[in-house]
């Protein structure tokens, strides 16, 4: 199957015909006198109904294709090419369906384009292993032309490296629309690359009670931070990271590599709190061991693996009690009685992985949740405990 047919010499795309231009091509290939574009050989103009609708297409008449010609086009391939192509010639930027370099081609073979001088798109609706993917990105780039790929949901299989991948665009599409929208970001540069980077510097709020500690010392028992995500990229929501108890951390991992996963988790949660206890001038929790517990939560008839640490009086060594199980009751988490006092990085806890976007979906400030409140509640009462200390 192929989009394009060779009518009177000149390049022609099936889908774009008028239906008046179509019938004439129709006649012409019955007369055998359309070329497919690659053997020269004669091509039959056909129309396929399928539930994305009618797409039309050329191929060898039956028996005549050449040994080893590869024909297995799904009718979803034909539509994404055709709206990619579409959307492009739309944009002005020259582009040339089944058309290549060398000794390779691509679905479509784009001009200059604010993302290259020149791009081969591929379209891959079939599953493709990660290694044919490699060789025939590699295929391309020996030519000096980079590949965007455009996978079905089910066409990519496996991972490539983060090297090719950087160069060479991968997205996936579920309809031609987004097949379109996709290499139109592309070749317009919005598309970008995004290794996360950016989250090295994410903005986290403590999540600590101050303690006045028996001995006389004040210092900021730590729960943990809320890393404020959101304001690195929209598309990121903000997240509670503890420092006291976690179930999920280091699963599958042998029990010392788990601890120590558990505890970097921890200190990850524990470092805007220290961070605070530095900007007002107390003491924070020392951390205890890392320990773990059988409990069971909500729903779970067994027992639950329960990571857990607690902190104490940085003068007296001592605990507080009602702390040493967590969070008390009625302690709001989200209102951090101090503000955002640090950035830290959070990579190791983003759920996301580095991957191509198609546009940057700038950061956000949440909105305070009743500033009043929290100010009442939280701000003023430790800036006066604090500034009695
Ligand atoms: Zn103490």
């Amino acid at each position: 199957m192929a989009c394009v047919g060779l009518v009177n010499g000149r390049r022609t795309v099936a889908s774009l015909l008028s239906d008046e231009d179509w019938k004439e091509v129709v006649k012409l290939s019955k007369g055998r006198q359309v070329l497919m574009p690659d053997t020269k050989l004669p091509a039959q103009a056909k129309t396929l109904r399928w539930d994305g609708g009618i797409t039309r297409y050329f191929s060898h008449f039956p028996g005549e294709s050449p040994e080893g010609y590869t024909s297995t086009e799904s009718p979803e391939h034909i539509a994404m090419k055709v709206a990619i192509y579409k959307a492009l010639v739309d944009l002005g930027i020259r582009a040339e369906l089944e058309d290549g370099v060398d000794d390779w081609r691509a679905d479509i073979l784009v001009g200059d384009s604010a993302f290259a001088p020149r791009l081969a798109i591929e379209v891959q609706i079939s599953p493709q292993s990660a290694q044919r993917t490699y060789e025939r990105t590699e295929q391309r780039n020996h030519s000096g032309v980079p590949t965007l790929w455009i996978f079905g949901s089910i066409g990519l299989t496996g991972r490539l490296s983060e090297d090719l991948a950087r160069r060479n665009p991968i997205f996936v599409a579920e309809t031609p629309q987004d097949a379109a929208d996709i290499a139109s970001a592309v070749c317009r540069g919005q598309a970008f690359y995004d290794d996360l980077l950016s989250y090295q510097q994410t903005p986290a709020r403590p999540v600590a009670l101050l303690v006045n500690c028996a001995c006389g010392d004040r210092w900021l028992y730590p729960f943990g931070s809320v890393l404020l995500l959101n304001r690195i990229s929209g598309e990121t929501a903000p997240m509670f990271i503890s420092c006291f108890r976690t179930s999920k951390v280091g699963k599958g991992l042998l029990p010392t590599a788990r601890i120590r996963a558990v505890e970097k988790y921890f200190d990850l949660g524990m470092s805007s709190v220290k961070a605070s206890a530095d900007k007002y001038g107390v003491g924070f929790g020392q951390p205890s061991e890392v320990w773990h517990r059988y409990g069971r939560f909500g729903n779970s008839k067994s027992g639950i693996r329960v990571w857990e640490r607690s902190y104490s009086c940085p003068a007296c060594a001592s605990t507080p009690e009602p702390l040493t199980r967590g969070l008390p009751k009625g302690v709001a988490l989200l209102r951090c009685p101090v503000p955002v006092a640090t950035t830290v990085d959070a990579r190791s806890v983003l759920s996301i992985t580095p991957s191509w976007r198609m546009s940057r979906k700038d950061g956000w400030v949440e909105s305070p949740m009743c500033e009043r409140r929290w100010k009442d509640e939280f701000i003023y009462p430790l800036r006066s405990a604090i500034s009695q200390s």
